[in-house]
């Protein structure tokens, strides 16, 4: 598909979600033509889209990206949610290459270093395995929400990624995180037991604290950048990614605060 028409169909789409609840938004896309992935963090607003694929039985296929590097309550939750709503989420981990070959240049934690060597390891870890997780997908769910930072305050239900070939669909860009919890205690999602430990938004345990009161979401994450739209990669363009800056912007040394995982990988 041309870019033009990937920005036409995804225009299209973004009028057709708008007007549906979250069910009818899964069941549009499972009737689309053509393969959607929905890529599981695990996180709150992520555990609603499983759980509503999982009861309503859409077929849609549900994938996480397995850093190594993953807090163990995160790792527990997939198993959980697994049993909960009876469906496989498939794993997909960094190639030890990669791992290896960043350690080499950067150190095991060399995420702390610059933001370089932080986007590397993102890269090795997360951006990698998503483009193996999204193969042949036409439309990947995401659970991006306008409310998680400034930085996704105009997040559409339906953008076109020209770079990877397909649909981003944010199936919960206008839930509000009053909603999600409430749709949570109501629904008795299971949920990662950090969120009740003052971590709203979680990734990779040397990469993640918790956030003071009055902090957005997504402070506790990356939180010695600067940089106040950091992010993984994940959701910003190839072309964003690569001109990342080769010297560090470091607000403070984090290793003198941060819990640090004493192993890479489980
Ligand atoms: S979040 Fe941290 S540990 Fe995880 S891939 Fe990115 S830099 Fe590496």
């Amino acid at each position: 598909m041309t870019s033009a028409s990937l920005e036409n169909r995804a225009a299209a789409l973004n009028s057709q979600l708008e007007g549906l609840d979250l069910s009818g938004r899964l069941a549009l896309i499972a009737s689309l033509d053509g393969k959607s992935v929905f890529t599981t963090s695990l996180g709150i607003e992520d555990q609603v889209i499983t759980a509503a694929i999982g009861t309503g039985k859409h077929g849609i296929e549900v994938s996480t990206l397995e850093t190594g590097r993953l807090f163990n309550e995160t790792v527990a939750l997939i198993d959980t949610t697994e049993e909960t709503y009876g469906i496989l989420i498939k794993r997909f981990y960094p190639e030890q290459d990669d791992i290896d070959a960043y350690a080499v240049k950067y150190g095991l934690n060399g995420f702390y270093d610059s933001i370089e060597a932080r986007h590397a390891c993102c890269g090795a870890r997360k951006v990698k395995p998503l483009a193996r997780a999204l193969e042949g997908a036409s439309f990947w769910i995401t659970g991006l929400r306008r409310g998680q930072s400034g930085n996704r305050a105009e997040t559409p239900f339906a953008e076109a990624d020209a770079d990877r070939g397909l649909i981003k669909i944010n199936v919960l860009a206008d839930w509000d995180i009053e909603t999600i919890r409430a749709h949570v205690v109501a629904e008795a999602i299971p949920v990662n037991p950090l969120h009740a430990r003052g971590y709203p938004s979680i990734g990779c345990e040397p990469c993640t604290r918790a956030i003071k009161p009055g902090e957005p979401e997504r402070a506790g994450r990356w939180w010695w950048e600067n940089d106040e739209k950091r992010e993984c990669g994940l959701h910003v363009a190839e072309t964003a990614t690569s001109t990342i800056p080769q010297t560090s912007s470091l607000s403070s040394s984090p290793l003198s605060s941060s819990p640090l995982s004493s192993s890479i990988a489980r």
